[in-house]
């Protein structure tokens, strides 16, 4: 019976299993805490994507923030994905991984003129523009090296994403985006830049996305737009519509990415617009559910007023508990049938309050079981940090009854290792 949201990941006789892997094995093998993901979950999540936009012009732009790991990356190349990068370095990593820059986006607030060059060296796709000076800046370097560099703008379409306020994106007190009425001119601008051709038009409301309304709504505002930037006689040919779909962490039941995309299509075929190419950046909604990690239960300690379970994982591995407040479902890779169960605030070892990883969990368990987290295949290992000095976790991709290291557990040699003693 698999979890649900989770169809790679089900107990089977008594056993909880990442595809065909015994977790409890790989807590063993590789030891713990241990990011593990499931290689078919993410190529089932991808395939909704590709089914509801078969047909049509459009490029499914794997976010590369959700989860970097180059196997990760290789996975999404290899199934004929582009990457949406926020950054030079992921941009490194998305070559390293084999990717095609011709099928890179670049979006970010803050990109700098070294980073701008580079993604102009190498040929991405199209730089997703988010400010005039930044396009005044673009238009510059893209000069120096001889080249037009093609944008899109990120327009802030004010609709809120109904999500949590730190992962919504599209509302005008947001740092991101051209805010809407300011769009036109930006787009006056970039056409009459030497450096600049314009390409399309961008937008990302938010993440953890789990109604449609949202979507529809900005569309049709990014549909407004696109409108009275073309009756300027400016072209653009591509949508970019971002990421954002949520996922099933505990209860939430957001619209099946085909389902959601269908709808977008269906809104830009009654509004005219169905010849355009629409790009999407999904990440949470291709990774997240394909990940658990595994953590070993270090000490049970009961008291009158609060039950804590002391895990080997802790806030610097998985920061969302934390940081949002995020409900992330917490099973035992062996349950303990017939054991009694208590309430437990699933804790860490760091030295903060507010490390903690599940609060008011049911579940029969004792030192040296190990649990599993689960959902946390996005912004996991991606958000790890080594507050503590904790070396982070190792990460494994498993593919049916096969189960390999993706990245090797760092040392705490590693961690110190560019550090220096005072004279
Ligand atoms: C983070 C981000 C995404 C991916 O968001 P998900 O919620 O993980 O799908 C896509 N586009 C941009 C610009 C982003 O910043």
């Amino acid at each position: 019976m698999s979890l649900p949201g989770h169809p790679h990941i089900a107990y089977r006789n008594g056993a909880l299993h990442i595809e065909d892997c015994p977790a409890a094995d790989l807590a063993q093998r590789f030891g713990t805490p241990l990011y593990v993901y499931s290689r078919g979950s993410m190529l089932a999540a991808l395939a909704p994507y590709q089914r509801a936009l078969a047909g049509r012009r459009h490029l499914v732009c794997y976010a590369v923030k959700a989860n970097p790991n180059l196997s990760v990356l290789q996975t999404f190349a290899r199934a004929g994905c582009g990457f949406d990068i926020v950054s030079g370095g992921e941009l490194e990593r998305v070559l390293a991984a084999g990717g095609d820059a011709g099928k890179v986006v670049f979006s970010g607030v803050g990109k700098t003129r070294r980073e701008m060059a580079r993604a102009l060296e190498v040929g991405v796709r199209c730089f997703n523009v988010e400010s005039t000076a930044e396009l005044e800046a673009l238009s510059e370097v893209a000069q120096a090296h001889g080249k037009r560099a093609p944008v899109s703008l990120r327009v802030n379409p004010n609709v809120d994403a109904k999500t949590h306020p730190y992962i919504s994106t599209g509302l005008t007190h947001n740092k991101f985006g051209i805010a809407h009425e300011e769009a036109l001119a930006a787009y006056r601008r970039a056409a009459e830049l030497p450096g600049i051709a314009v390409h399309g038009i961008d937008c990302h409301i938010g993440s953890q996305i789990t109604e449609p309304g949202p979507y529809l709504d900005a569309l049709d505002k990014v549909l407004d737009l696109i409108e009275a930037v073309e009756a300027e006689g400016i072209r653009l040919t591509h949508i970019d519509f971002g990421g954002g779909l949520g996922i099933t962490y505990t209860d939430e039941a957001p619209p099946a990415a085909d389902a959601l995309i269908t709808a977008l299509l269906k809104r830009l075929d009654d509004r005219g617009h169905g010849q355009r190419e629409l790009i999407l950046e999904p990440g949470r909604s291709l990774v997240g559910n394909a990940g658990v990690l595994l953590t070993e239960v270090l000490y049970l300690k009961p008291s009158a007023h609060k039950n804590f379970c002391i895990v080997d994982a802790a806030m610097n591995d998985l920061l969302r508990p934390t940081l949002y407040e995020a409900v992330m479902g917490i099973v035992p890779c062996a349950p303990r049938a017939g054991a009694a169960e208590h309430t437990w605030d699933i804790v860490g070892p760091v030295c903060e309050s507010g490390d903690w990883l599940g609060r008011d969990r049911r579940l029969a368990v004792q030192a040296g079981d190990v649990l599993a987290i689960l959902s946390a295949g996005a912004y996991g290992m991606s958000m790890a940090s080594h507050y503590n000095t904790r070396p982070k976790p190792a990460e494994v991709m498993v593919d049916g009854a096969e189960a390999w290291i993706v990245r090797e557990r760092e040392t705490v040699a590693d961690l110190f290792a560019r550090e220096q003693l005072a004279r």
